[in-house]
């Protein structure tokens, strides 16, 4: 659709968590198109919508891994680095849980990631590994820069580091192109549906 097309508003730029850009909040009055600008059947808008989400869900867990793993390298360095009160912050256990956890999930979201595109691949709609994956890998994220902001201390809070910012476009993955709740949602029960037809899962 044009954007000067009569009836469509741009009402205002919406900031999240402080980050301006290109997300918007647009009305539509009464707009009114030639047929040919359908890019599909009538009525059809949500399931287009559906199809290009799912491959786009597995393009965020990509890229979420890479950040992840920017935020992990920086950790680890700084647990070593870092001389506050003689030994480095790498010799005190409770630091060591957060090298554990954010290792442990970033494998798990590395190997649940390109098992998803595969179900794609094979021609699945994949509804089950994506859905896991998009909860899995936001989780993920937030929950490895959290811990590596931690390990920084208030400095992890400042722009000396890219972690407070990559925290804020992390907290944002747990609710876009579907939140949480809504995918475990769904995941919790397709798989029982699954048993209910005779089958099993896994
Ligand atoms: C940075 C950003 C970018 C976005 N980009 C786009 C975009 O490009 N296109 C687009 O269409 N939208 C976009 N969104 C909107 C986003 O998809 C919605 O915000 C999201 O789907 C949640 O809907 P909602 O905000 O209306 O929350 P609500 O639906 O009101 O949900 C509020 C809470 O209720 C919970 N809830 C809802 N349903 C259930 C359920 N069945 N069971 C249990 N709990 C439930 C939710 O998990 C959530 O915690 C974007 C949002 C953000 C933050």
């Amino acid at each position: 659709m044009p954007t000067d097309t009569p009836g469509y508003t741009i009402v205002r730029e919406t900031p999240v968590l402080g980050l301006g850009g290109s997300h918007c909040e647009v009305r539509y009055e009464n707009v009114r198109l030639p047929a040919q600008n359908l890019l599909g059947p009538r009525g059809q808008g949500f399931v287009i919508a559906q199809k290009r989400l799912g491959p786009g869900r597995i393009f965020h867990c990509m890229r979420w891994l890479g950040q992840a793993q920017r935020a992990f390298d920086l950790m680890c360095r700084r647990l070593h680095e870092r001389r506050a009160f003689g030994e480095p912050p790498a010799a005190e256990q409770l630091m060591r849980q957060h090298v554990f956890g954010s290792y442990a999930e970033i494998q798990s979201a590395r190997l649940l990631t390109p098992h998803a595109a595969e179900a794609i691949d094979a021609g699945s709609q994949a509804r089950v590994e994506i859905g896991t994956i998009k909860v899995v890998g936001a989780r993920m994220l937030h929950n490895v820069i959290d811990r590596a902001i931690q390990v920084y201390g208030a400095a992890g809070l400042t722009p000396d580091t890219p972690l407070e910012r990559m925290y804020r476009h992390a907290r944002a993955g747990r609710i876009y192109d579907g939140p949480d709740e809504v995918h475990i949602d769904s995941v919790g029960r397709r798989i029982p549906g699954v048993y209910a037809a005779g089958g099993t899962w896994g």
